[in-house]
Parts: structure tokens; C-alpha cells; sequence
């Protein structure tokens, strides 16, 4: 690596962002300035427009990382006597249950393989067992593996029987589309670092206004009470508590490049071309996917690691690192896999050199067996 080049983030979150993205950052700003103020009115706007929302919903942004703004959508929006059901097919949907636990909510899990989605009849089938339930929490592409969570189906089926539906949409805003003016959504929760390519250290709740304006008292705790941000922002057009300045004014102007692009059809199109780019480009060099193409997400690619008795994630990782590309250790626990995330300011560019650094890569660690040692069936 030449000093002074940053490696390529082949990571689903922190990514690589634009230079324009680190120079929004070289600046100061006091958190009662009204341009500040301006700047972050304007990404609220714009947030909600993402999800064809500008009638019915509002932006809640809120300090911290993407877990931090699923824990407030999940203690505001859901009321303590409630019940939320959780489809269930990989990691991030096991941190919802998990928040769910932490916060007392009844909760109960419809648990999935991780390579398989949940379908309308499985979800209307748990609402007929289970009358109690009151709002699904549905994961949209759940960046553990990279599959991609049929959010139109759940949603009309939500929405004929009555149920709020709660989207982290954490990897998939901003590529993949979400249509809140299709389907009833109480909430879509994302954050900064992801397909909107800002650096991370916020997240957003997109909520629905006449939702949002019932949730008052419902949240255990002060600094993720998204009611009490909501309102005073709309006082006194600032944030609660410090805002993360530099990461909001890096992320506004994210946002205004993510809008010159096209908005998300420009941007599900590079990432799409970026998925393709690297999965024909590692299936030539012998690597299996982990998902099939019908469900994976163009955000993050699953890969069996090589069978090979020579290869380790961890050597691997050094060697893959030292020409350049972070790539990301897998997330399951029955299989050997490792991810490579599509997503970004990056394109297909640099999918065929990451796929040029890791054949380097194995040829000097003498890894010839690529094929996995066991597959999922
Ligand atoms: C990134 C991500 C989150 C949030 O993770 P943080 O580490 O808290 O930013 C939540 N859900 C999904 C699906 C994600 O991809």
C-alpha cells in the first residue's frame, strides 16, 4: 500500500465515502447556529422524501451508532402493553429480539433459516396464532448474510390485519426502494454510514407523524426518547444534547450527492453492478456464495471460505488488507464464510481489483482448494 492511501472499506458500515464527504468535515460548527440548524432541517426533509414519505412521515434523527436509533423506534413506537414479532433469519434480527428483551417489550421470534426469507403466509400464520401480537419488526436486508427481506409482501400483509410494521432498513436505505406511501410503515430506521455514504455517528427514525404523536411516556429512557427530540426539535429547530456536528455536516452533504447520483434507482444500480462485478469475478476464481442470486441484496455478499487446509480468515484478511481492501469476517455459525460488502463510494473498479488482490492473495498463502468444506444443503 502506498503511504498515505486509505485502504477501500469493503465493509457494510463504516464505508469508503466521497473526498467531498471527508472535506464537509474540515469545519467547526457550534450546534446553535443557524445555518447548522438549516443543514440538519434539510436532511430531515430530504430522509423522508427517500421513502415517498413527505405526506405522512417525519424525521427523528437521533446521536449514535444504528442500533442506537432500532432501540428508540422500538421503546417509542412500540406501547409498553404491546407485542412485536420478529421474522427472524440472521444476526440483526436476533439484536432487535435482543433490544426487546432489554426493554421489556413481549416479543416473539418466527425463526428462519438464514438463507431463506419470510413469506406474507408465514407472518399472517403467526397472527393467527398469536392474537396478542401487535406490530412486526422487520430486518430489510439483513447485512449479517446479505439477503433481502421481502418488505412489500410483510407490509401488505401488516396492513390488512391492522399491525404496526417496524422496518430497520439500516444496509438497504438509500439503495434498494421502500415505498411508505404503498404500505403502512410506523417506522424505516437508518443511519449515516450506510448507502448514504456519510460517515457513521447518527441514525434517523423515519417515523409516521400520526404515530409519532401517540408516543409520548412510552419511552424508558431520556436520551432515546425520539417523542422528546421530535418536539423539541420542531421548538427550537436544534437538537437535544450535543449533535455529532462534523458527521451531520459530512452526512448533508452525502445526501446532496447521493441526490446529484439519482436518488436510490442510480444508486441500487452501481451497487448492483458492483455485486455482480464481484460475485462473477470470485465465482471465476472457484468461491461459492452463500445465498442464492434470487435473494441476495446488492449491499453485502456472503462467500464459503476456501476448504483449503492452508487458509485462515485472519491471514487471509492481513494479506487481502496489505494490497489495499478491508473485507469483513462472516457472521454465521454453522458454516466458514467471510463478506465483502458492495456498498459505498466505490464501483466495479474496485470489485475487479479486490478480485485481483484476493487471487494474489490465495496463490501466497498456496491455497488451491476453494471449494468450501461444507456447504449449506
Ligand atoms: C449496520 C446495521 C445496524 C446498526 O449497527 P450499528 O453497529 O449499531 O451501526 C442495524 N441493522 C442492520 C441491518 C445493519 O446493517
Amino acid at each position: 500500500m502506498i503511504k498515505g492511501n486509505d485502504p477501500i472499506l469493503l465493509t457494510p458500515g463504516p464505508l469508503t465515502t466521497s473526498l467531498e464527504t471527508k472535506q464537509a468535515m474540515l469545519r467547526d460548527w457550534g450546534s446553535w447556529d443557524v445555518t447548522f440548524n438549516r443543514m440538519t432541517a434539510s436532511i430531515c426533509a430530504d430522509l423522508v422524501e427517500v421513502i415517498h414519505g413527505g405526506a405522512t412521515h417525519v424525521t427523528v434523527p437521533l446521536q449514535g451508532s444504528g442500533t442506537f436509533s432500532v432501540e428508540a423506534a422500538l421503546s417509542n413506537l412500540v406501547p409498553r402493553d404491546g407485542k412485536v414479532l420478529v421474522p427472524q433469519n440472521g444476526a440483526y434480527c436476533q439484536r432487535i429480539l435482543k433490544i426487546l428483551k432489554y426493554l421489556g417489550r413481549a416479543h416473539v421470534a418466527l425463526d428462519l433459516p438464514e438463507d431463506r426469507y419470510p413469506t406474507a403466509a408465514m407472518i399472517e400464520e403467526a397472527f393467527a396464532k398469536d392474537p396478542a401480537i401487535t406490530h412486526v419488526a422487520q430486518v430489510h436486508c439483513e447485512t449479517g448474510t446479505g439477503i433481502l427481506n421481502p418488505l412489500a409482501e410483510i407490509g401488505a400483509a401488516c396492513a390488512r390485519h391492522g399491525k404496526g410494521l417496524i422496518v430497520d432498513a439500516m444496509s438497504s436505505f438509500g439503495a434498494i426502494d421502500i415505498d411508505a406511501s404503498a404500505y403502512p410503515i410506523d417506522a424505516v430506521i437508518a443511519a449515516s454510514g450506510k448507502c448514504i455514504e456519510g460517515p457513521p455517528g447518527m441514525g434517523f427514525v423515519i417515523a409516521r407523524k400520526a404515530v409519532l404523536e401517540k408516543c409520548q411516556g412510552n419511552s424508558h429512557s431520556l436520551a432515546m426518547d425520539l417523542y422528546d427530540q421530535w418536539t423539541y426539535m420542531q421548538k427550537t429547530t436544534q437538537w437535544r444534547f450535543t449533535p455529532p456536528t462534523h458527521v451531520v455536516a459530512a452526512f448533508h452533504s452525502a445526501l446532496g450527492q447521493f441526490k446529484a447520483e439519482g436518488g436510490t434507482p442510480a444508486r441500487g444500480a452501481r451497487y448492483r453492478k458492483n455485486c455482480d462485478t464481484l460475485i462473477a469475478g470470485m465465482q471465476a476464481l472457484g468461491f461459492r456464495t452463500f445465498l442464492t442470486p434470487e435473494v441476495q441484496a446488492p449491499v453485502i455478499v456472503t462467500f464459503h471460505a476456501p476448504g483449503d487446509p492452508n487458509y485462515n480468515f485472519k491471514d487471509f484478511y492481513e494479506r487481502v488488507k496489505s494490497r489495499g481492501y478491508i473485507l469483513y469476517p462472516g457472521k454465521l455459525t454453522q458454516v466458514e464464510t467471510f463478506r465483502v460488502g458492495c456498498i459505498g463510494a466505490i464501483d466495479s473498479n474496485e470489485m475487479r481489483n479486490v478480485v485481483s488482490a484476493v487471487a494474489e492473495t490465495l496463490k501466497e498463502m498456496n491455497v488451491t482448494k476453494i471449494a468450501p468444506l461444507r456447504a449449506a444443503a
